[in-house]
């Protein structure tokens, strides 16, 4: 990885003299947002028809819950919902794309239509970010998300045979690299690896970023973002904040932090220990709070915003936003529970 070679990009410079002035906001849940929508089967798959920008692709596969086709089959709708985030206070917009790999949409058929996904979530988040922009003046990123995939590279998923893995480095790092080329095509401004529960996969996709950026001939903003599933703080592969730091701190990213998984509230401590640690921006963008019996989400916006304003007053955070549950109702009452803090100072 001969990054060194590499400039960076200049959107680089610009976020990091915004985040020098304010905490920024990132968005909230995309699909907390389509449930709302109650979509059906010929919402998603459009028949089985996908069509979009330079892509006919034919599926027979049942498609509803598969968010990320949206982009292709309902964009306007995905487009209205990134543009709410953006109004209600978002900086940057986390691209539709989470499970947009190969080895995510293998389950619904739709490996070959990857680069159409990965292109078309961009242009669908860019056109919310410009037009949200021309409404407000304020400049909007986007951030190409990459989720950690539905396989882990360094846990068994089969308790009789702890050596199986269900896939490998190289898959992933593939995998990562097709979606991440086709994120900037489509226009994003940051690659955000994120929900981050095994850190192999998450180092596939590091591996991944630094060689599509070296196709493009420029470094693009890291965003790395673990996910701490359980309450003695470590990630599913098993490494506290700290250990999961020094696992990707090679990439020097633009921001390191958590979200998803326990909330705010418990999420707190092992925020508190990362920013104790972690030499660059820390980013925090936790659920509403723990899913209730059916999977829903009952925390208020002013409840999220007091958690997240707790972090911003003991200067923990430089951008912080929502996951699961977070509507943008949340993110407008974070935005303004942070607002009168200054962001996290880096360590030296
Ligand atoms: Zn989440």
């Amino acid at each position: 990885m001969k990054d060194f070679a590499l400039h960076d990009a200049p959107v680089l410079d610009e976020l990091r003299a915004l985040a020098a002035e304010r905490i920024l906001i990132l968005d909230g849940a995309m699909g907390t947002m389509i449930q709302t929508l109650g979509l059906s089967e010929e919402d998603y798959s459009a028949n089985g028809h996908i069509h979009g920008p330079g892509c006919r692709h034919h599926t027979d596969h049942p498609q509803k819950g598969n968010n990320d086709l949206l982009v292709l089959t309902k964009p306007d709708a995905i487009e209205e919902i990134h543009y709410q985030f953006a109004m209600a206070g978002a900086d940057i917009l986390e691209t539709n794309t989470f499970s947009g790999t190969t080895i995510a949409q293998a389950d619904y058929g739709l490996e070959g239509a990857i680069h159409y996904l990965s292109v078309a979530g961009a242009q669908v988040a860019r056109r919310a970010a410009d037009r949200a922009q021309a409404t407000d003046g304020k400049r909007r990123f986007v951030a190409g998300a990459v989720g950690p995939t539905n396989r882990t590279a360094s846990i068994s998923p089969d308790v009789n045979d702890p050596g199986f893995r269900a896939v490998s480095f190289d898959e992933l790092r593939r995998a990562y690299g097709q979606q991440m080329e086709g994120l900037i095509e489509g226009g994003a401004d940051i690659i955000l690896i994120e929900t981050i529960f095994d850190t192999l996969n998450a180092k596939a996709a590091i591996f991944a970023a630094f060689e599509v950026f070296q196709k493009i001939g420029q470094r693009l903003p890291l965003m790395i973002s673990g996910t701490i599933t359980d309450a003695s703080g470590r990630t599913l592969s098993g490494q506290t904040p700290t250990a999961f730091w020094h696992s990707v701190s090679h990439a020097r990213p633009f921001t390191v932090g958590l979200n998803c998984a326990l909330g705010a509230d418990l999420m707190r401590p092992h925020l508190a220990e990362l920013a104790g640690v972690a030499d660059t921006l820390i980013c925090a963008y936790p659920n509403a709070g723990l899913p209730n019996a059916f999977g829903g989400y009952d925390e208020a916006p002013e409840q999220t915003a007091a958690f997240v304003g707790g972090f911003a007053c003991d200067g923990l955070v430089n951008v912080v936003g929502g996951c699961c549950g977070t509507t943008p109702d949340h993110i407008r009452a974070i935005a303004d529970a942070v607002a009168p803090y200054a962001p996290r100072k880096v360590p030296a």
